[in-house]
C-alpha cells in the first residue's frame, strides 16, 4: 500500500446553468493574456453538441489517452517514444487553431474616433493572433444552447444518432463544464519528452514546468480531453492549475467559488499508488467505473488511516477525507461517475448525470414523475438518453447511469413525501437502493450545498510532499504561476 492525497472536483449536471461565469473567471484569473486569448481552462459546452476544441471525443482522430495493446497492458493510443521520435516534427494528431478557433476582438476605437458621417460606426471584429479584420466563422460556444444543429459531429452519439436525431430536439440538452481532470493516471505526463509535466505529491494536481517546457507539444496530443493548450508567444504549454495557489490556503478554485448554480463539491480523496495500474488496465468497459471508483479508499477504514500517516499524508488531509463530499458523491452515494472513463486516465473531476431531461421525457409521455410505481421501471426504458449520458460517463454501460438516475429520482420523491406526509419515504429510498440518511445526505450536498459541506479543502502542507515523482518545481504558468 503506497497512499495519496487528491484534490477531486464533482460537479452536478442537473444545476449547471451555462451561465459561463466559471469560463469568465477563471480567464480573468489565469488566460487573460498574449499568447493564451484563445485558452479556456474552463469551458462548457452544450450537450449535444461537438465541444472545444471541435469533436474532442473522437480518440480515433487525435489518439489520445490510454488504451489496452495486444497483452492487455497500458499503452499509450498515439504509440510510443519510436512513433514520438518519427513525428516530433511533424505531429498529425495535434489540434490546429482552427479545430479550437480563431481568437477575436473588437476594433472599439472606432466608436469613438471615427469622422462624423451620416451612419453610425460600428466595431468589427479583428483577429487576435494577425490584428486583421475577419469573419467570424467558429467560437468556442458557438453551438451554445443550439443542441444539436451540429450533433452529427458529436462522437458521443455514436451508435444512437438515428434515434435521437429524430427527437432530441424535445428531449434534452444540458451543458457540460470542462477543466483538466488532474488525472491520477495522466496521459500528459506519460506523453511529454522532457518532463516538464508532473503531478504533485501533495495534492494531485497535474502541473508544467514552465523552466522544463521544451515545447514539443505531445501532452497537447497527449490528453484526450484536450486540455493542455500551446502557448504560441512564450512556446510552452500551459493548462488548469486548479487554481493551486488558493487551494493551498483551504479555498476553492475560481471556477467553484464563482460558479452560479453551486453545481461543484471539492474535496479530497485518498487512493493507493499500487493499484492505479490494475484500475487503469481493467479490461471490460462495463467494469471501468467500478475499478474507478474502487480506486478511492475509505479514510474511516484504520488501516488505510495508518498507512496514509504513514506514507506522510498530513493529518488534516485524512480528516478533510472524512468529510469529502467528493468521496460521499461519488463512491458513499453512487451518483457521480468519471468522464470518459475508457481514456484510463482515471480522471479526478466526475460528473453527476443530468435527471432533469429524463424528468422531461417522462412527462411528456404522461407519466406521474412523482409516482415510484409508474417512474422507476421507466429509467432503464429511457433508452436514448441514457445511452448517451452512459457514452460519456459510463464507456457505454447504461447500468451506472440508470442506478445514479434512480438515486436522484428517489431523493426527489422522497423529499415530496416527507413535506406532504404522503405514502411511505422509506420503501421509495430502497427503491432507489438508499436508506433515509442517505437521502438526507444526497440532499444537503445537491439541493442545499453548504458553502463549508461543498468545498473541504485543508490548506497544503508542502513539507510533507514526499521525494517522489512529483514536486519538480512550483512555476508553473510564465509569470502568472506564483500565488
Ligand atoms: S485531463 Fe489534465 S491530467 Fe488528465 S491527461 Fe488531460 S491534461 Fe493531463
Ligand atoms: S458558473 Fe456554474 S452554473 Fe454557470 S456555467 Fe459555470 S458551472 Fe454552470
Amino acid at each position: 500500500m503506497s497512499i495519496r492525497a487528491q484534490l477531486m472536483m464533482v460537479m452536478a449536471l442537473d444545476k449547471c446553468l451555462g451561465c459561463h461565469t466559471c469560463s469568465i473567471t477563471c480567464k480573468q484569473a489565469w488566460t487573460n493574456r498574449d499568447g493564451a486569448e484563445y485558452m479556456w481552462f474552463n469551458n462548457v459546452e452544450t450537450k449535444p453538441g461537438t465541444g472545444y476544441p471541435r469533436r474532442w471525443e473522437d480518440q480515433e482522430r487525435w489518439r489520445g489517452g490510454w488504451m489496452l495493446d495486444g497483452k492487455g497492458r497500458l499503452a499509450l493510443r498515439a504509440g510510443g517514444r519510436v512513433k514520438k521520435l518519427t513525428t516530433i516534427f511533424g505531429n498529425p494528431d495535434m489540434p490546429l487553431i482552427d479545430d479550437y478557433y480563431e481568437p477575436w476582438t473588437y476594433d472599439y476605437a472606432n466608436l469613438i474616433d471615427a469622422p462624423a458621417g451620416p451612419g453610425t460606426p460600428v466595431v468589427t471584429p479583428r483577429s487576435r493572433l494577425t490584428g486583421k479584420p475577419m469573419d467570424l466563422t467558429w467560437g468556442p460556444n458557438w453551438e451554445d444552447d443550439l443542441a444539436g444543429t451540429l450533433a452529427p459531429d458529436d462522437p458521443a452519439l455514436s451508435g444512437v444518432e438515428d434515434e435521437v436525431l429524430l427527437r432530441y430536439e424535445q428531449v434534452f440538452m444540458f451543458y457540460v463544464p470542462r477543466i483538466c481532470n488532474h488525472c491520477v493516471n495522466p496521459s500528459c505526463v506519460a506523453s511529454c519528452p522532457s518532463g516538464a509535466m508532473y503531478k504533485r505529491e501533495e495534492d494531485g494536481i497535474v502541473l508544467v514546468d514552465q523552466d522544463k517546457c521544451r515545447g514539443w507539444r505531445f501532452c497537447v496530443s497527449g490528453c484526450p480531453y484536450k486540455k493542455v493548450y500551446f502557448n504560441h508567444l512564450s512556446g510552452k504549454a500551459e493548462k488548469c492549475i486548479f487554481c493551486y495557489p488558493v487551494t493551498e490556503n483551504g479555498r476553492p478554485t475560481v471556477c467553484s467559488e464563482t460558479c452560479v448554480g453551486r453545481i461543484r463539491a471539492v474535496g479530497v480523496v485518498l487512493y493507493d499508488l499500487d493499484t492505479v495500474a490494475a484500475a487503469a488496465q481493467t479490461t471490460r468497459a462495463s467494469d471501468l467505473v467500478e475499478a474507478q471508483r474502487e480506486l478511492l479508499l475509505d479514510p474511516h477504514d484504520a488501516c488505510v488511516a495508518a498507512a496514509a500517516e504513514r506514507d506522510g499524508v498530513p493529518h488534516e488531509w485524512i480528516a478533510a477525507a472524512r468529510r469529502s463530499p467528493v468521496l460521499a458523491l461519488a463512491k458513499e452515494l453512487r451518483v457521480a461517475l468519471p468522464l470518459h472513463p475508457e481514456y484510463r486516465t482515471l480522471p479526478m473531476v466526475w460528473y453527476v448525470p443530468p435527471l432533469s431531461p429524463v424528468l422531461d421525457t417522462l412527462t411528456a409521455a404522461g407519466y406521474d414523475t412523482e409516482d415510484p410505481d409508474e417512474v422507476f421501471p421507466t429509467v432503464g426504458d429511457l433508452r436514448v438518453p441514457l445511452r448517451y449520458v452512459a457514452n460519456m460517463l459510463a464507456a457505454g454501460d447504461p447500468a451506472p447511469v440508470q442506478e445514479s438516475l434512480r438515486r436522484l429520482l428517489a431523493m426527489r420523491i422522497v423529499k415530496r413525501r416527507r413535506q406532504l406526509g404522503e405514502g411511505s419515504p422509506a420503501a421509495v429510498a430502497s427503491e432507489g437502493g438508499m436508506g433515509l440518511d442517505d437521502v438526507e445526505r444526497l440532499y444537503r450536498l445537491l439541493a442545499l450545498s453548504p458553502y463549508d459541506e461543498r468545498y473541504v479543502i485543508p490548506k497544503a502542507r508542502r513539507e510533507h510532499a514526499g521525494a517522489g515523482q512529483a514536486h519538480h518545481g512550483d512555476d508553473t504558468l510564465g509569470g502568472r504561476g506564483r500565488g
